[in-house]
């Protein structure tokens, strides 16, 4: 049954592109030029060392189908498992904004893509894992490149994408400390110490209330700098409907402007959340504001 719908589908394929496709010939040539655009793959690969908070089911990866089903047919197949908050992932507003805000499949396509404006307190960060990012750095941000234009998902730099390999140093955890997977908390006493940046409630209140501003995204577990148990970021985010991006990879080449953002989480019906692969369209050369 399944092998025949397979031969169905792929003879109606050979149907369809022997009519539509057009002469080779016809293609158009690709010239590898200045002008190409780069782009940047801020999604890390998902696998079983994704992060995640404590207690979350994390990526798990089952191989189903590797060989021949056929005597004609050669199919491989992989289910998995996780958490809607593994890895690199979009956090919709109704993660923990309540009734009335979006969830991932309901959020507004036009608001998935949009102007990255990436703020870099990286340098901070790595010196004290217990920064935030500030209102300061939201008016420094504002003197050098303007106010932000809608729609604009913020990045924000803390360095931590470059610790992605060692959980220890990603989690903010004493050297040697052993990870466990204690069931989920968001108590203090019950979690591992926890100790890395994030956007301070003051700068997500600003954040918030500004209508430009679609959805912001940093390079380490949370929104919320790890201290700050009560999610006072997220809440703050959430209830004005912009999402979160958490996990982001690697933002250095991200300028501060001028550069276009496409963050795709999987559609999932109700979801809080999701795995999202990040995109970034440099500017092209000159044209950097
Ligand atoms: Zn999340």
């Amino acid at each position: 049954m399944w092998a025949g719908a397979q031969s169905w589908c792929w003879c109606w394929c050979s149907v369809v592109l022997l009519v539509c496709a057009p002469p080779l010939e016809a293609l158009p040539l690709v010239h590898p030029s200045a002008a190409t655009p780069q782009w940047l793959d801020l999604s890390h690969p998902l696998d079983n060392t994704s992060h995640h908070w404590p207690g979350f089911l994390g990526f798990n990866l089952t191989l189903m189908i590797n060989g021949s089903v056929t005597p004609d047919v050669w199919a491989a197949l992989h289910n998995f498992a996780s958490s809607e908050h593994t890895g690199t992932h979009m956090d919709a507003p109704i993660h923990v904004g309540r009734d009335g805000t979006w969830s991932v499949d309901q959020i507004p396509a036009d608001r998935l893509v949009g102007h990255a404006a990436m703020i870099d307190i990286a340098d901070r960060c790595q010196a004290d894992p217990d920064s935030i990012l500030t209102t300061d750095d939201l008016a420094e941000w504002r003197k050098q490149h303007g106010q932000f234009v809608y729609p604009t998902i913020l990045l924000v730099r803390t360095g931590q994408a470059a610790h992605r390999d060692n959980i220890n140093r990603y989690l903010g955890l004493p050297e040697g400390y052993q990870f466990q997977e204690d069931g989920f908390s968001f108590s203090p006493h019950e979690l591992p110490p926890l100790r890395f940046p994030g956007i301070g409630k003051a700068a997500a209140d600003e954040l918030a209330a500004d209508d430009a501003v679609v959805g912001v995204g940093v390079d380490c577990l949370s929104l919320d700098q790890s201290a700050n148990l009560r999610l006072e970021a997220h809440h703050a985010l959430f209830a004005r409907n912009k999402f979160g991006l958490e996990n982001v990879a690697d933002l250095s080449r991200v300028p501060a402007t001028g550069a276009t953002v496409m963050a795709l989480p999987m559609k999932i019906r109700g979801g809080t959340g999701g795995p999202a692969r990040i995109l970034v369209r440099l500017p092209e050369e000159g044209s950097q504001s």
